[in-house]
């Protein structure tokens, strides 16, 4: 019996491109749309009434934001030109002299752009430890605009409760985004849980090819005032992908639910080696039973516990740097969620902001897990 209402896997919405196709020639794989303006007939009518000017009218990234959408589960999406874009155009909807309450030890260029942001427009600025419930239940006690977490945060591995979290930040009768970077919305989407706005930073993960910078929001509610703010930034401020990064996100897409498949698996092997060896002090991966954030995880994410972890390197600072001198696979770079595996000394890029200097942070990519593990065991043991 066929059910008319069966709804697509994200394995089939992300294979198909959310059915986009090449309208122009047939084609099973759409075009670039590289136009700046578009025309119109002789009664001034446009060729195409969606289309005026690129800057916000542009049908590969139309497409792509569709994949990501129907991925999301969400009312709308849109993409920005990085990540970063996308966080500074949610911010932006913060009135002056408003309260934005935003966790701590999270993805340093947020932390550290969201606090300048903050200062400049005279916006009270709260950072908790919101994977602490009580700590933002007292934060959300006082009437907020914005509440910001990232689950899993990077490079600590916490994991936040984001209904938990929706319910605090609407009480406050602040919005509740959520930067689900670590997680791709193929285990974990966020407005599912009660998020208002969920974000990524499409570079990663999502895109998997190491080759694009972008990023994405998507809302639950596409009338709701904080989401129209963020549409007329967009169309207006202009902060817009261009559509050959579009094609590449799509592209790169078509394999997302395949390579999380791969990433947590080997993800989840390599968490469980390096956690038996004897020159680890400690592993914060949310896969691992003893992760605090664990039960949470399991309930939270659907089909793995992603392919980003940090390693605490017994010795201190100056082994985990050697560590990181023999690895001979994992490419020693910043990012994450490649089919490549990184591995980066955050204290490096992040010095004097409480990142150990014996932390090692490893994105898994989809390599043969036994050549990954064969190149940490013989980086550890050297
Ligand atoms: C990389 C990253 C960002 C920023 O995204 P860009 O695409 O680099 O601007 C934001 N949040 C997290 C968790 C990230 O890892």
């Amino acid at each position: 019996m066929s059910d008319k209402n069966r709804k697509l896997a994200p394995a089939t919405i992300a294979a198909q491109a959310a059915g986009a196709v090449n309208r122009a020639d047939g084609g099973v794989v759409p075009g670039i749309s590289m136009a700046s303006t578009y025309e119109r007939d002789r009664d001034n009518a446009l060729l195409s009434p969606e289309n005026i000017y690129a800057r916000d009218h542009n049908e590969t990234i139309r497409q792509a934001e569709e994949v990501l959408r129907q991925l999301e589960g969400a009312a709308a999406s849109l993409l920005f030109p990085s990540g970063m874009a996308a966080i500074a155009a949610v911010l932006r909807t913060v009135p002056g002299g408003g309260r934005v309450i935003m966790q701590s030890g999270i993805y340093w260029g947020t932390t550290s752009w969201v606090r300048d942001f903050c200062a400049r427009r005279d916006v009270t600025l709260e950072e908790v430890d919101a994977a602490d419930e009580g700590a933002l239940m007292a934060a959300c006690a006082a009437p907020a605009d914005l509440v910001w977490i990232e689950v899993p945060s990077n490079p600590w591995l916490k994991i936040t409760d984001i209904a938990r979290a929706a319910e605090l930040a609407h009480g406050a009768g602040a919005a509740l985004a959520v930067d689900g970077t670590a997680a791709t919305p193929v285990l974990t989407r966020a407005l599912d849980h009660g998020a208002d706005i969920a974000m990524h930073s499409a570079t990663k993960a999502i895109n998997g090819h190491t080759d694009v910078v972008a990023g994405v929001l998507s809302c639950r509610d596409s009338d709701a005032p904080v989401w129209r703010a963020i549409a007329a930034d967009r169309h207006d401020a202009g902060a817009i992908l261009g559509p050959f990064e579009a094609w590449l996100l799509m592209r790169g897409m078509r394999t997302l639910p395949l390579r999380m498949e791969r990433m947590c698996e080997s993800a989840r092997r390599i968490a469980a080696f390096l956690a038996d060896h004897e020159a680890v002090e400690a592993v914060l991966y949310p896969g691992l039973e003893g992760h605090p954030g664990h039960d949470l995880a399991a309930r939270q994410m659907r089909g793995g516990f992603g392919y980003l972890m940090s390693v605490l390197i017994r010795g201190g600072k100056a082994r985990a740097l050697e560590v990181n001198g023999r690895l001979a696979l994992f490419h020693r770079a910043t990012s994450l969620g490649g089919v490549d595996s990184l591995v980066e000394h955050r204290a490096t890029i992040e010095p004097d902001t409480g990142i150990p200097g014996n932390l090692l942070r490893l994105s898994v990519g989809i390599e043969d897990v036994d050549d990954l593990i064969a190149d940490l065991s013989q980086a550890l043991e050297g």
